[in-house]
Formats: C-alpha cells, structure tokens, sequence
C-alpha cells in the first residue's frame, strides 16, 4: 500500500481533520503493507514515554522501513496542518491550542498519534490520556473511545461486504508449541532435535530461534489452516508473550506477512495484568472469535472463544503442566494433521462462518452476533442426549454448579438429576454405583465425564466406547491412563 495515493486530500465538506486522519488509519488497517511500523520502532516518536516497554533494540531496523515509517508520521503532520493547524511545541500546546485553534469540538480529542492529538495537533497532556494505547499498529498511537467505535464500526461494514469475520490467534499452545534450549530434555538432544531444527528443509515444522535460544514447533496443520481462514477472516494473533517473540512466531507461520500485517498484539498491548481484552482490537465483538488454550485470560469474552486442545509437543512444555510422561518430540510423535486439533477447528470455523452468513433468519447482517453463532454451534454437539451423573460430584455440591453439567448443557445435552426411560446416557466415574449398573441393565450408554470434555473440544460427538467406565478395582490403574491421555489427547501419529 502506498500512503501517498491511499491518503486523500481533505475536502471541503469535512469537518475535521481527524476525517483525514481516520482515513489514514482506515487504510492502514487493511494492513497490506510489508513493512511493520510498529514493529520496526518509528525514530521520529523517540520522545515517547512507552519507548521502554518495547524492546525495539533487539530488532534489525530497516533503512526503508524507518522511511516508511517517517513518512507516515510526516503525512498524519501535514493532514492536521492541512486543516490550518500548526503543531505547536510544548510549551503553546499547554497554552490550549485546542480551544485556539479552528477546530470547535476538541476536546474530546478524538486520539493521539506522537504524542499530538490527530485533530487539533494539540500535545497529549496527563488529564487527557484517552481511550486505549494501539502502539501495535502505530508506536505512539492513542485513540479515544469514540474514535474507536468509529473504526469499528467502518472495520466491521468493509469485512461483512467482503463476507469475513474477524479471527484472534492464540500463539503458545494453540498455533506452536516452544521451548528454551536450556530446557531441552536428554532424550530430545540425544534424537537430534536441534539439528532438525537448523536444517534446511521444504515443509519444515521445527525452528531456532537463535535470539532468543529457543525452539518452536509449529502445530500440525497450522499452514493450510490459516491459508483457509484466511479467506473467511480477518485475522490477528494475540499473545501473552512479548512482542520480539510475537515478531519473531508472526514471520514463522507468515513469511510472506500477507495473513497479519502489524495485527500482532502481545503482551505490552494489553490493558490489564494477566489478561487479554478486545479493548485493543479494532474488530467488534459481534464478529470477533477467538482461539486460545486459556479460557482464565479472556474474562470478558468467553462467549467469543473457542477454546482449544492445548499443543505440548516439547518434554519441557509437558513438564510446565504437570505431565511426567513422554512428550511428542520424545517419541517421534505428532498431532495428525487430518484430524487433529486444528482441523477440527476449522471445520467448526467453517461452520459458524456458513451459520453467520448464509442462515435463512431474516435479520440485517450488520445486526448478527457470532457469539449467538458460536453457541448454536455449540449446541450441535450432543443434541439429543439425555445425561444422569452418578457420583461425579461431590455430595455436598449442587450439580448445576459444576463445570461438567454445565459442559453437556452448553453443548445441547438434557442434564438431570434422576433416572427415567427417556435418558441415553449415564457418566460416571465407577461403574459400581447403582445408577451406572441401572444403565447396564436398561440398555442406557455409559461413559466416563471425559467424553464430555471431549467432545466439548473436538466440537464433535465422541464415539462413547472410546470412555469406557473403569470397575472399582481397576480405578487407580485407570488414573494413570488419564494423565497420558492428558498429554496428548488428540489423535496422534508417528
Ligand atoms: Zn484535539
């Protein structure tokens, strides 16, 4: 994308050169450009407070980048001096140059980008730090609420014509799997794992990451993963890890940066501590879906997630959450790419998208909600089955409480507390209790709660004899089974 023919000149009839501003911001959404800007770290913004978050010294900066990027911010000056505004120094700034100048309804400050509000060029002082930090897609860019709904509210109409939604991307766990070289284990280092990773191979999964002395494996099925979402969403990642490494990942599953652009949130773009919010994406929620492993980060949003089978290819990554079993580099092992976790999902996005866009309900598709979407979906999954638990619970607890009823009952399951014909299915964890050998004796399925939390993932109905209910006696045997399951529930192969 070129800045210089995208940007338009103002017009007469605007009224503020925030509209030219906007814009420019409109366009840079599309966020064809190759050069990351916000990654690359803008010279002429150095005087910036957040410059110590960034990091930006680890990265090579590119001379036609810091061009690129210099000519944005001169463009975004030369917009609000367009609209007879001088960008005043400090001290006249602080004056009030907003209620001076031309412009009539500034303050609000629609945002600031350098630390200049983008309308009335006015300096960004304590009192009026507005709305929310994108230092993502521009270092130095604030934006005010209103702002923000605007930009939504254009993103939002431009992706509907073009029928896509919007796709935020988990890294860690749900696109790769990494791991520090010094936790590499023995038996990975005697396999060679670091030798694999610095060949150079077509189709190669394994990386270095030599500055960060660290390795990452890319899950099975990521590529034609994204090249197929692609084509329905918009899509960003969004990490809690740092942005050199978010950089870093974003050129590994996008080298060719057509999917992303500067859409890579990580974690100094969050608002708040530990958690992720839709607060610094600039698509609405009503489109929005999102991909992550851990539901605890996205507090405000569960309706938007679809939570995801989490990847533990590295024995250090197995380690971290509490598996002492062989991991998936340990024996030659990976996810399948047919039928594992990701193309799984992408059979459940492909669904939502079709439901979203082509459902015969008569409602405007600007009003349609993809968390309606999601939970329809959702409810597919064990229509038509009729649960009794037998002693999953504790005794003390009431069951509609528990994560497991609630489970079966969002995934369109009938939950109920007593025996009766019409039940399909009994869970239980023992198939000694008086409602499990019940089943047996009336030709009900019983099953073991990890069908549940399985289907629960895998967006599909399991088949019930893979979650046997093991006899009392075979109980702590059975226990063992379930952490190496845990490890790497989804279907596997050499
Ligand atoms: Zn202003």
């Amino acid at each position: 994308m070129s800045l210089a023919t995208e940007s338009p000149s103002p017009s007469p009839s605007s009224s503020s050169g925030s509209d030219d501003f906007a814009a420019l911001l409109d366009a840079e959404l599309e966020l064809t450009s190759v050069v990351d800007s916000a990654s690359l770290g803008d010279p002429s913004t150095s005087s910036t407070s957040d410059d110590e978050e960034d990091g930006d010294e680890d990265v090579v900066v590119e001379v036609e980048a810091v061009e690129q990027s210099s000519t944005k911010r001169r463009k975004v000056i030369e917009q609000v001096q367009d609209r007879g505004i001088t960008i005043k120094p400090d001290e006249d700034a602080k004056a009030g140059s907003c209620k001076d100048s031309q412009i009539k309804i500034c303050p609000p400050h629609p945002g600031f980008f350098g630390g200049l509000c983008f309308r009335c060029g006015k300096r960004q002082d304590e009192e009026d730090v507005p709305g929310v930090a994108f230092g993502y897609i521009h270092k130095g860019l604030r934006l005010g609420t209103s702002e923000i709904d605007r930009l939504r509210g254009s993103n939002v109409k431009s992706l509907l014509r073009e029928r896509k939604l919007v796709l935020i991307l988990d890294l860690d766990h749900t696109l790769i799997n990494s791991t520090k070289l010094h936790d590499i284990s023995a038996a990975e280092r005697d396999l060679g794992i670091q030798t694999f990773a610095s060949e150079d191979a077509p189709e190669k999964s394994l990386f270095t990451l030599e500055a960060m002395q660290m390795l990452t494996k890319l899950r099975p099925f990521v590529c034609k993963f994204l090249k197929e979402a692609s084509n329905m969403f918009e899509m960003y990642i969004y990490t809690m890890g740092d942005k050199a490494y978010a950089i870093e990942i974003a050129k590994l599953l996008d080298p060719g940066n057509v999917y992303f652009g500067s859409k890579v949130i990580s974690n100094s773009d969050c608002t708040q501590r530990h958690q992720k919010g839709l607060d610094v994406v600039l698509g609405a929620e009503n489109v929005a879906i999102i991909l992550d492993d851990t539901e605890y980060v996205w507090q405000k949003h569960k309706e938007n997630l679809i939570l995801m089978e989490r990847y533990h290819y590295f024995a250090s990554s197995c380690r971290q959450f509490g598996f002492s079993v062989k991991a998936l580099s340990e024996s030659m092992q990976d996810e399948r790419e047919s039928d594992g976790a990701l193309a799984t999902t992408l059979d459940v996005l492909k669904r939502i998208h079709t439901l979203f866009f082509d459902s015969a309900v008569e409602t405007a598709l600007s009003s349609r909600d993809v968390r309606q979407v999601i939970k329809k979906v959702r409810q597919e999954v064990l229509q038509g089955c009729k649960v009794v638990f037998s002693r999953v619970f504790p005794s003390s607890s009431r069951p509609q409480d528990q994560i497991i009823w609630k489970m079966a009952e969002q995934l369109g399951a009938i939950c109920c507390a007593d025996m009766d014909s019409t039940v399909t299915h009994v869970v239980a964890v023992d198939s000694g209790t008086e409602k499990a050998r019940w089943a047996v004796g009336n030709n009900k399925i019983l099953v073991h709660p990890r069908w549940i939390e399985a289907s629960n993932f895998r967006w599909h109905r399991q088949q019930e004899e893979d979650f046997p209910v093991p006899a009392p006696k075979e109980k702590s045997k059975q226990k063992g089974k379930e952490n190496a399951d845990a490890v790497a529930p989804g279907p596997t192969e050499s």
